[in-house]
């Protein structure tokens, strides 16, 4: 068993922006480990045509490594993913990372106040687990009846099949989402003819989208204050969004005037633009972008179904309006498991109950960081950090800072800091009374962000500032240490 001081649990954003800042702060004995080949999380998974990011790219940037070379407002997937791989060399972590290395299990060990990881390639044993595994990591496609019946290729956006024959073919995409909104205008270009599966409708606004030209980033290269400046006003913009959002009337009504305007532009159709009218305040479902969508569905290869895909027989799909075509794939846009995260499961705490166990009730965590009973373990993007309006690398650098704090102070001793249980009762008590009556559970729509019971475990109901300094400092006061009982030594040899 190889032992370090700090094991972080993923490499995308969160897990390389943590290693850089531990780093930084002279904790240098980490490895990052990840299953896949490669670093980049969801924008290593995520290659689907057309996968870009809906945030601003002056924002969707470590605040630390400014990127003067994005080449548009919107960057797509490989800028992103590029960007990722090449912060992770120049900040000096490659040699910190054990790729190809899942993790099957994570165990608390009391006596010695240690963490054991077990994972496909060899055991380890840490002071300090980070898990940075991702809230949107397992894709998911639904228990659709009979797709197993199916003949032809069937694939995830987040698992994109690059050689599966799609030109010129039938192809049925499931979901209007996030991604699917990305996906199907690329994919209306190259088949032969496209069936969309549209449970709900979404609310999408314009992209204001266009090349950075060769002065702009020529500038920000010879001025990275005048990047930073772009960042600020930018980042302020974002940050009036959580106005509407926590009061959804009347500040809403601005945006969803904007989208319906933006639909009635590209849709003349009456009966296909009353298809795409949602049915829900704007914000409550994540608010997306694109000038090709509507486009898109108005092309003659292009039909939409107005119905979730209900049945697969044979090669024909069938939605649960009954509407059947027959279809050469099934791409699924389905999005992504947020309510029973697989890694839950692996992760054993203080008394062997698993993290799955704990958030049985619902996905808790004290600053959406710490868990009861899981001493120095720190999740990145844990339970209530999630945005709707603005870029997950704020909340990232949040937690990051709150996560070296903590490691800076715990490191003198052999301790280990576990949550008390009344303190995250109490944050969490805090953030659900602060979701109250916000569009995420009062805007009318069911969505991603709302558990089985309606429960919001996902989202941060406040800018972005406010979590900052929520997370500014490490309390030892509000924790309950754990001494180890035996020396580590005896018990690794
Ligand atoms: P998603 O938002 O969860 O969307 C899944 C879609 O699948 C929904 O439209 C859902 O309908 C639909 N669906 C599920 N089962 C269906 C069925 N049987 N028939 C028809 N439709 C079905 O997933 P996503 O689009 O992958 O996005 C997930 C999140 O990833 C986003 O909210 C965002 O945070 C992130 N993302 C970000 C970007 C970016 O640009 N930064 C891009 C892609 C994704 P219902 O609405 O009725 O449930």
């Amino acid at each position: 068993m190889r032992h370090h001081e700090v094991v972080i649990v993923g490499a995308g954003f969160a897990g390389v922006g943590a290693a850089i800042e531990l780093r930084r702060a002279g904790v240098t004995d980490l490895v990052v480990l990840d299953r896949g080949d490669d670093v980049g999380g969801t924008w290593r998974d995520n290659t689907y045509p057309g996968a870009a990011c809906d945030v601003p790219s002056i924002l969707y940037s470590f605040s630390f490594a400014q990127n003067p070379d994005w080449s548009r407002s919107f960057s797509p997937q490989p800028e992103i993913h590029a960007y990722l791989q090449r912060v992770t060399r120049e900040f000096g972590v490659e040699p910190h990372l054990r790729l190809r290395t899942e993790v099957v299990d994570v165990r608390f060990d009391e006596a010695t106040a240690r963490w054991h990881i077990t994972t496909e390639r060899g055991r380890y044993s840490a002071r300090f687990v980070i898990s940075a595994v991702g809230g949107l990591s397992e894709p998911v496609t639904p228990p659709i009846p009979g797709l197993d019946t199916f003949p032809g290729q069937v694939f995830h956006t987040a698992a994109w099949d690059h050689d599966a024959p799609l030109d010129g073919k039938r192809v049925a995409v499931v979901g209007t989402g996030a991604s699917a909104i990305q996906v199907v205008p690329s994919l209306a270009r190259r088949v032969g003819a496209l069936t969309l599966f549209q449970r709900t409708p979404a609310w999408i606004m314009p992209r204001h989208d266009r090349d950075w030209t060769r002065v702009e980033r020529w500038l920000y290269r010879r001025f990275p204050a005048l990047q930073r400046l772009g960042r600020t006003l930018v980042y302020w913009g974002r940050e009036l969004y959580v106005v509407g959002f926590r009061r959804p009337s009347p500040v809403m009504r601005l945006p969803q005037a904007i989208a319906t305007r933006h639909l009635h532009r590209q849709v003349r159709d009456p009966k296909l633009r009353r298809q795409l009218t949602p049915d829900y305040t704007i914000g409550c479902k994540r608010i997306l972008i694109s000038n090709d969508f509507y486009p898109a569905l108005t092309r003659d290869h292009v039909e939409l179904v107005d119905a979730g895909l209900a049945e697969v027989r044979g090669s024909h799909v069938v939605g649960a309006d009954g509407t059947e075509r027959e279809v050469d794939a099934i791409v699924f846009a389905t999005g992504f498991e947020t309510r029973d995260h697989p890694v839950a499961h692996r992760v054993h705490g203080r008394d062997g109950r698993t993290l799955a166990d704990v958030w049985a009730g619902g996905t808790r965590a004290h600053l959406g960081t710490e868990v009861a009973g899981f001493p120095n373990l720190f999740h990145l993007v844990g339970p209530n950090t999630g945005l709707g309006h603005s870029s997950m690398v704020l909340q990232i650098e949040s937690q990051v800072a709150y996560v070296v704090d903590a490691i800076g102070q715990l490191r003198g001793t052999e301790a280990a800091a576990d949550v008390r249980e009344e303190v995250m009762d109490a944050s969490d008590r805090r953030v659900q009374l602060a979701l109250e009556g916000t569009v995420w559970t009062g805007g009318g729509c069911a969505s991603w962000y709302l558990d089985d019971t309606g429960r919001n475990g996902t989202l941060w109901p406040s800018f972005t500032f406010a979590f900052r300094r929520q997370l500014a400092r490490y309390r030892l006061e509000d924790h309950e240490l754990v001494v180890p009982a035996r020396s580590p030594e005896r018990v690794s040899a």
